[in-house]
């Protein structure tokens, strides 16, 4: 039977004797890389750390440090200084603050067709440029795949994005995700891969096809990925891995769950308006529009094809006085290669602003536009107050459009652009940097791991106890966010690798006396319990959220309904999710009321009756999987994990 690409990678990497299933049922994979940056990294290994291992078990495994490389007070440095020294003890490559961007490195050092990776951030499938599964996962997941352990996901639908004819013009490979961004919306993906396939794949380089698989996670799909042909095989041999390439290219007449079809020729400049990716408009229908800022960099566009167009196009000229041009490469190796060819000098000759090989602007280390600025830049979000400046507005194009923009102060109709500049081509060879990765030594175990003030050690949880006699500590109402449980914020964030200091903010803007009542419950097993109304836990996917009140001593969440990647988090830390049988139960209940919890009467998907002092029996439900509820029993995953690999 003729596979398509995504088949024949996620069945070479099935563990023992499973087979693909249809679309939704779960599979297990075996993951050969992962990769962190620092913001999401420092929890996974702190994580990873609490498994007790002495190695990781990955075929490689990549921490990078990209998110926050500003250095101002002590935790960002030592954030670095624990990721450095936690990556040469248990075996993983180091990439300190400026060498890039963990994406656009991975793809030229590291990536390989044919193989799996699993990375904390969500824009990891920018590998799938290169011909591989390449996945976002949680903090969690990935801790547990550097440990060895199979990665599981729903099997995805796979779509065949079939391409035709030739860009023209000024449009890009980013006019390409643009186009079925605005066709297929930021919910178009869920559940899907896209396989990039047809005639017009091979008029693609990898640069390219790594800005469209990156900004696949915009659609949210499972991810996205091109077959590894020759355009691999060059891009490979150019930066001196010709020995990482293998023919992976879906079989003549592979089935697919769906096709969509684009040609290539068709396309012209586009550009997406705040505050969605999706909103997507040809560039000329802006034209007029002043520009204050002009950003091109991240991990969607940095590479040195992107930035040696913009310098090209800027070469003795000079941008408008009223726009601030901002250019960060996406690699020290990109950097390099700009200055080799000496395309360095036109960009500051031209006003441009050269940042660090980072995120920076992208995640608002810097570069926030004026206020009520219209800023256009070459990322992949363009969510409002994620540049810094609430009421900026961000429109997402290509850095042809970026650099336009720049000279000309203001969005203007590529009709009247004339020629754009010769593609670049890469070279055949390009300098390397791989000398400033730190690789680990084959024994690491005489390494010290260092942390400063900030960074405190996972503590391990206890299990569930048979009985659990508590109370309700906090009584919501419904859509109770994960804002609401943590709130965000520089000051807390800074705090992501201290669970204890962290935990003093949870439900801080809900409830000020939450946090005190739960310590002056100390001592007992479970010191108490949340009441939540509908929807308990929506929104972002921070694990936070649970760990928090878990350190605190919650040990279960009674709610009418809870939302789905909570009550995950929830089980993964050892926190019971309950629902209310009756809802009409939860107007019965009040904070303080005493609870009686026989925990040894839960059974998988069963009832049981809870005793509430002054109120009588009240009939909860559980929605968990005999898995699900052995890991909490032990307390959470990481104990679970634990004991299952001790037996
Ligand atoms: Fe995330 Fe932006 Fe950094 Fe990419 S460049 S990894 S989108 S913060």
């Amino acid at each position: 039977m003729p596979q398509n690409l995504t088949h024949k990678i996620l069945a070479a990497h099935l563990v023992d004797g499973a087979s693909l299933g249809a679309p939704g049922s779960e599979i297990s994979l075996r993951i050969d890389q992962t990769l962190t940056q620092d913001a999401t990294g420092t929890m996974a290994y702190l994580q990873f750390e609490a498994l007790g291992l002495d190695r990781v078990q990955t075929e490689l495994s990549v921490s990078y440090v990209d998110h926050n490389t500003l250095q101002m007070g002590f935790r960002n440095p030592d954030d670095h200084r624990y990721l450095r020294t936690v990556a040469k003890r248990y075996g993983l490559v180091y990439s300190p603050p400026g060498t890039g961007i963990c994406h656009q490195l991975h793809l030229e050092n590291f990536a390989k067709p044919g193989k799996t990776l699993i990375g904390s951030d969500s824009h990891t499938p920018t590998a799938g440029g290169l011909g591989m599964i390449a996945m976002g996962a949680g903090g969690l997941s990935v801790a547990l795949a550097m440990a060895g352990e199979p990665y599981r996901i729903a099997m995805p639908k796979v779509v065949r994005v079939n391409l035709t004819g030739k860009l023209t013009g000024w449009a890009t490979g980013k006019d390409i995700i643009l186009h079925l961004l605005g066709m297929l919306t930021v919910k178009g993906g869920v559940g899907k891969v896209f396989e990039y396939a047809g005639p017009g794949v091979k008029t693609l380089t990898v640069p390219e096809r790594a800005t469209i698989t990156n900004m696949g996670a915009e659609l949210g799909a499972t991810t996205s990925l091109f077959p590894a042909d020759e355009r691999a095989r060059d891009f490979l041999t150019s930066m001196g891995r010709a020995d990482d390439y293998e023919e992976w290219v879906a079989d003549e007449g592979a089935e697919y769950d769906e096709t969509i079809e684009i040609d290539l020729s068709k396309l012209e400049p586009l550009a997406a308006q705040p505050h969605m990716p999706d909103r997507v408009v040809p560039v000329r229908e802006l034209a007029g529009m002043a520009v204050s800022q002009s950003a091109i960099g991240s991990c969607t566009n940095s590479s040195y094809a992107d930035l040696k167009s913009v310098a090209q196009m800027l070469t003795g000229k000079r941008i408008s006085e009223t726009t601030d041009l901002l250019v960060s490469p996406g690699s020290k190796q990109v950097m390099k290669m700009l200055a080799h060819e000496n395309l360095i000098e036109p960009l500051l000759d031209a006003g441009a602003r050269m940042l660090e090989a980072s995120c920076g602007p992208c995640i608002g280390m810097g570069g926030s536009p004026i206020s009520e600025g219209v800023s256009v830049r070459t990322f992949n979000r363009n969510f409002e107050g994620r540049s810094g400046t609430q009421d900026a507005k961000v429109y997402l194009t290509s850095p042809l459009v970026a650099a336009r923009v720049a000279l000309d102060g203001a969005f203007t109709d590529p009709a009247g652009w004339g020629e754009p500049p010769a593609f670049p081509e890469l070279p055949a060879t390009t300098p390397s940097i791989r000398h400033l990765f730190i690789f680990p030594p084959e024994d690491g175990s005489g390494v010290e791991v260092l942390r400063g003030p900030n960074i405190v050690p996972l503590e391990t949880f206890s299990e569930l106890p048979e009985t659990i006699g508590t109370r309700i500590l906090l009584k919501t109402g419904d859509d109770i966010t994960t804002d609401h449980i943590l709130p965000a914020g520089a000051q807390i964030t800074a705090l992501r690798s201290n669970i204890p200091a962290i935990s003093e903010y949870i439900f801080s803007r809900v409830d000020a006396e939450f946090v005190s009542r739960m310590k002056s419950a100390e001592g007992a097993p479970c010191r108490g319990v949340i009441l939540g109304g509908e929807n308990y836990g929506q929104g972002s996917s921070r694990e936070h959220a649970a760990l928090g009140p878990r350190h605190l001593g919650v040990c279960a969440v009674i709610t009418k309904s809870l939302a789905r990647i909570h009550r995950a988090n929830l089980v993964n830390f050892g926190i019971l999710p309950l629902l209310l049988k009756n809802p009409a139960d939860y107007d019965r209940l009040s904070q303080g009321t005493e609870l009686t919890i026989a925990a040894t009467d839960l059974t998988p998907g069963g009832t049981i009756a809870i005793e509430a002092k002054g109120v009588g029996p009240i009939e909860v439900i559980n929605d968990l999987t005999a898995t699900e509820l052995a890991i909490i029993q032990a307390g959470g995953l990481l104990n679970y994990v634990r004991a299952k690999r001790e037996q």
